[in-house]
């Protein structure tokens, strides 16, 4: 037999760089559902199931064009339990010249997979650039900033430009995009995809096989075909594009997507290629029919950080990890889990993850992750549960967005301070505080809101470093200006909050 050619659960593209290699008439292509991948952080079920059946549906879709397939299944009686496994069965009974495989997302997997035998890794073509590409972008300069980074791909890719000069005649619109809903105004509803016999099968699996990990299987309405990705694609660029801009860091309670795209699930495992929709959301601006502040901030997201992050991730993988700048060892609370706790702006981020295994970046950015950040919990335990619960979270992404962004633990590699901010930036931002039992503008006792003084505690425990920030230097002289006794103030009432949190048990704390 000619090849074998390993395709993994993120890989389902038809450009992919392992298929573009292949002959259908004589390779055959590998796929594995393997309990190493499915276990290896306790995924939320949605996540399981979405992946399983997006899988289940791309082998389909291979057979039917024509390709030769061994697909194991997680429950085949012969299963090894992991891809290089697998890979090693597929070869005793196939006997392939070689091996080719798309190089994967992920660190841990790119080592065990680089030490096979015979394999050959092929550069991941789905990026805007590749590792080498932005090794090379991030050589000599000091600080990796994502808006210098991102107008070097605007020029790349030729988005949005005039000539050499960005359309509209600015870079970012960042400015205009920090407005809030005003009442009665409604976010488009998701399409829904109703599970076809495939997928039920995988939900099946899925509640049989993973019946106590964190979130609600049902209901299940996610795409799980690439026709499917693209019509979920072509309802927002028509709803909800418009305001994308408009609203991108408003909240609101029970409202999980506003007019975010929902689209990160369906690119990140391969549906949707990040390149084409950014150019379908040009052509909707150049039709008149979006703002440009809407299509430049939804293209930044995705030329700009999504690029980004993975050129980080890959720069400074494996020690990446481990980071810990500001040595934050507390144990993950049992409340992002459970959902559990009084403040309702967690409790919603949380209970719309184990509904929709989705929340929007700033309830990723400035509720779970400035918590977390606040509090000093451990950034490895915060990535554990990161990469658990959202549906679009792959190592390359979450990682960076996790360690780097919410949390600061890369020392500032990925922003150049702390997204650290009290309750007024919840309560400017969302509707959240108005519902909370907690009062935001209480500054200290034990009805104010815990943001208000975790976050100073969090300025005090790390004075010395960020005096020597530039951006916090600001912030640390006010706190310089608070008399000691509410500095006592802000230590006691940090401390009894924090003492009270209950952790995690230990399946979810490492
Ligand atoms: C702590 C934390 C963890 C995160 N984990 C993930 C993750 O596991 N997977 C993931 O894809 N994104 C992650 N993000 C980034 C971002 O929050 C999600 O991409 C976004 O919320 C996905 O929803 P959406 O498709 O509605 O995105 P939108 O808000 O509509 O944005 C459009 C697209 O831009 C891209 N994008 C936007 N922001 C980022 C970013 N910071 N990094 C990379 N891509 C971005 C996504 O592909 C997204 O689909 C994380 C952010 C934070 C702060
Ligand atoms: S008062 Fe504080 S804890 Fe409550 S919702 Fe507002 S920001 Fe969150």
């Amino acid at each position: 037999m000619a090849r074998l050619i390993l395709l993994l659960g993120d890989q389902l593209s038809a450009g992919l760089s392992s298929l573009a290699e292949a002959d259908p008439a004589e390779d055959v292509v590998l796929m594995a559902e393997v309990a190493e991948e499915a276990g290896y952080v306790p995924h939320h079920k949605k996540k399981l199931a979405f992946v399983f059946a997006a899988m289940r549906h791309f082998a389909e879709a291979l057979r039917v064009e024509g390709w030769q397939l061994r697909y194991t299944r997680l429950d085949d009686p012969e299963n090894s339990g992991s891809l290089v496994g697998e890979l090693e069965r597929a070869r005793a009974g196939l006997a392939p010249d070689e091996i080719l495989c798309t190089e994967p997302g992920e660190w841990r997997l790119r080592q065990a997979l680089a030490a096979v035998p015979g394999l050959t890794l092929l550069p991941d073509t789905r990026f805007l650039i590749d590792p080498a590409g932005f090794r090379a972008w991030a050589q000599g300069r000091r600080q990796l900033r994502m808006e210098y980074f991102y107008r070097d791909m605007r020029r790349r890719t030729r988005l949005l430009m005039e000539g050499d000069k960005p359309a509209g005649g600015e870079w970012n619109y960042d400015h205009d995009n920090r407005g809030t809903p005003p009442p009665g105004i409604t976010a488009p509803t998701l399409p829904a995809f109703e599970p076809d016999a495939i997928t039920r099968e995988v939900l099946e699996l899925v509640e049989r096989r993973f019946p106590d990990n964190f979130g609600d299987l049902h209901p299940f309405a996610l795409a799980v075909t690439r026709a499917d990705a693209e019509k979920a694609r072509d309802h927002f660029l028509a709803h909800a594009l418009p305001r994308f801009g408009d609203y991108q860091d408003a909240m609101r309670l029970g409202a999980p997507v506003l007019f975010h795209a929902h689209l990160a699930l369906y690119l990140n495992i391969g549906l949707l290629d990040p390149l084409d929709l950014c150019r379908r959301a040009e052509v909707e601006w150049r039709a008149g029919r979006v703002p440009i502040n809407s299509a430049e901030g939804f293209i930044r997201q995705i030329l700009g950080w999504r690029e980004c992050v993975r050129g980080i991730y890959w720069l400074h993988m494996p020690r990446y990890a481990e980071a810990n700048a500001l040595e934050a060892r507390r144990p993950l609370p049992e409340f992002y889990w459970t959902g559990d706790t009084d403040m309702a702006c967690v409790r919603d981020a949380v209970e719309q993850t184990r509904a929709h295994a989705y929340a929007h970046h700033i309830q990723r950015l400035m509720v779970t992750g400035n918590f977390a950040l606040l509090a000093g919990i451990d950034p490895y335990l915060v990535h554990v549960w990161y990469m658990a619960v959202y549906a679009d979270a792959y190592e390359w992404v979450e990682m960076p967005n996790t360690i780097g962004m919410a949390l600061f633990a890369d020392g500032g590699i990925m922003g150049s301070k702390p997204y650290a901010a009290s309750g007024a930036y919840i309560d400017r931002m969302s509707d959240y505080c108005a519902g909370c039992r907690y009062k935001v503008k209480l500054k200290a006792g034990p009805d104010a809101c815990p943001f208000n003084y975790l976050y100073w505690d969090f300025v005090a425990r790390h004075r010395d470093r960020f005096a020597r920030n530039q951006r916090m230097g600001p912030i640390v002289r006010n706190l310089d200006r608070m008399t000691e006794a509410r500095k006592a103030e802000i230590r006691a009432d940090s401390a009894r909050f924090l003492d009270a949190l209950v952790p995690a048990g230990s399946r979810w704390n490492g």
